[in-house]
């Protein structure tokens, strides 16, 4: 891991190339389609070096895009970013680039819904298989691969139940085989792991979340080494992917508050998880860095911190109860996504209908939070209350 010291200049520093900004702190913004060339040379050049920081055409990207990913590329450990307008889309984007019609895929069964709505939807269409398996697989993985399988898909930590994957390991096994290996990384940040050293061959941030960190900006990138570099940022431009400069120029900003805001948020999230295992409402904490969620282990070895997106699972409680805890928060706000500044709280019923290779337990409702930056003593006051109104719900109903 790289030395706290170390990372907090690295991120102040990334894709500051004077070759991408002309000197100013942020790297500009560059609206461009069409750019022009003087003569059939300089029109020659820039095509030989259109994957290389030179201008070529608006869709393979101007220095606002050049710059932005050098920084993602140097932060994640890889040797090139490709980005998109969303983090789905990167994720689709980087399945399609590897796999073809009579292929197999393995990915993991807490994947993140849209995720496994795209291969029952999309993949399936084309005639590529998937077969999900348990997050906590580990050398089990074995067993699944068949003679057409191309990708093994990780997320780790599953970002609504949270389980930690042996990625080492399943890595390892995926390589035997000659597998192409994609990690969505999101929950980590491109700071808090290292995906390449522990044998991701792709490395995706819906940087959406930490990254942009202000909710207000969809985008997404994929990281790859340079094995798969080419595959990925050729087939990418072929599929059409292109992202506004205005909201790269946002990520890059909201880039530079990363390495602080992500010590608040997992300082923050730790205070309100501390308090949230002493409720007697609370059967048990899903935040990986507590030893009640599934792969701590391989938290505890394979990240250097954890941020304010933990689960936590009640002991009992209805869709009636659970509703009365999570409406009128004072602080918390009820909806979806994740990384801003500010919390979020979801009360999230059906996980077992998202599952086939692993069981939900559904008798025990599962509360998702994203802890801001809010001072946590009121986040704390905020779940207190709603704890209140969910007892009240429950109370009325054995009377
Ligand atoms: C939000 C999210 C995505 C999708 O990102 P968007 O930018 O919303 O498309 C993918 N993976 C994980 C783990 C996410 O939380």
């Amino acid at each position: 891991m790289t030395d706290k010291h170390q990372l907090a200049t690295q991120i102040v520093s990334v894709g500051r190339d004077k070759k991408w900004t002309k000197g100013v702190i942020n790297p500009p913004v560059f609206r461009a389609s069409t750019i022009v060339f003087d003569t059939m040379e300089d029109m020659r050049h820039a095509a030989k070096n259109k994957t290389n920081g030179e201008m070529f055409y608006g869709r393979r990207g101007t220095p606002t895009h050049f710059a932005f990913q050098a920084a993602v590329s140097e932060l994640e450990g890889g040797a090139g970013t490709a980005l998109y307008p969303s983090g789905a889309a990167a994720i689709s984007a980087a399945l399609l680039s590897f796999l073809q019609a009579g292929d197999h895929l393995l990915m993991v069964d807490s994947v993140y819904e849209p995720t496994r709505d795209f291969c029952s939807h999309i993949l399936a269409g084309f005639n590529i298989e998937t077969t999900y398996y348990d997050p906590l697989i580990g050398e089990g993985i074995r067993a699944l691969i068949r003679p057409n399988t191309k990708v093994l898909f990780l997320e780790s930590p599953g970002s609504i139940t949270m389980e930690v994957q042996d990625v080492p390991t399943l890595c390892r096994i995926a390589h035997e085989h000659g597998l192409v290996t994609i990690l969505d990384n999101t929950w980590a940040s491109p700071i808090n792991s290292k995906p390449f050293e522990m044998g991701v061959d792709v490395s995706i941030q819906a940087a959406t979340k930490y990254i942009v960190g202000h909710s207000d900006v969809m985008i997404g990138t994929a990281t790859a080494n340079e094995q798969y570099w080419p595959q990925l940022r050729e087939r990418s431009y072929l599929l059409g992917q292109t992202t506004s400069p205005d909201d790269v120029y946002l990520a890059t900003r909201g880039l530079r508050t990363l390495g602080v805001r992500m010590a608040q948020h997992e300082k923050n999230a730790l205070k309100v998880a501390n308090w949230l295992q002493t409720r007697p409402e609370v059967d048990h904490l899903r935040h990986p860095a507590f030893e009640t969620c599934p792969g701590h282990e391989f938290f505890k070895r394979d990240f250097s911190a954890s941020n304010g997106l933990f689960s936590f699972v009640l002991k009992q409680g209805d869709q009636e109860a659970v509703t009365a805890l999570v409406e009128n928060m004072q602080h918390f706000k009820m909806g979806f996504s994740w990384g801003g500044y500010e919390s979020l709280i979801l009360g999230i019923f059906g996980i077992e209908r998202i599952r086939s290779a692993t069981k939900w337990d559904a008798s025990k409702p599962l509360i998702r939070v994203h802890i801001g930056l809010e001072d946590p003593e009121d986040l704390i006051a905020d779940l207190s209350a709603g704890f209140e109104r969910f007892n009240a719900v429950l109370a009325a109903k054995v009377k």
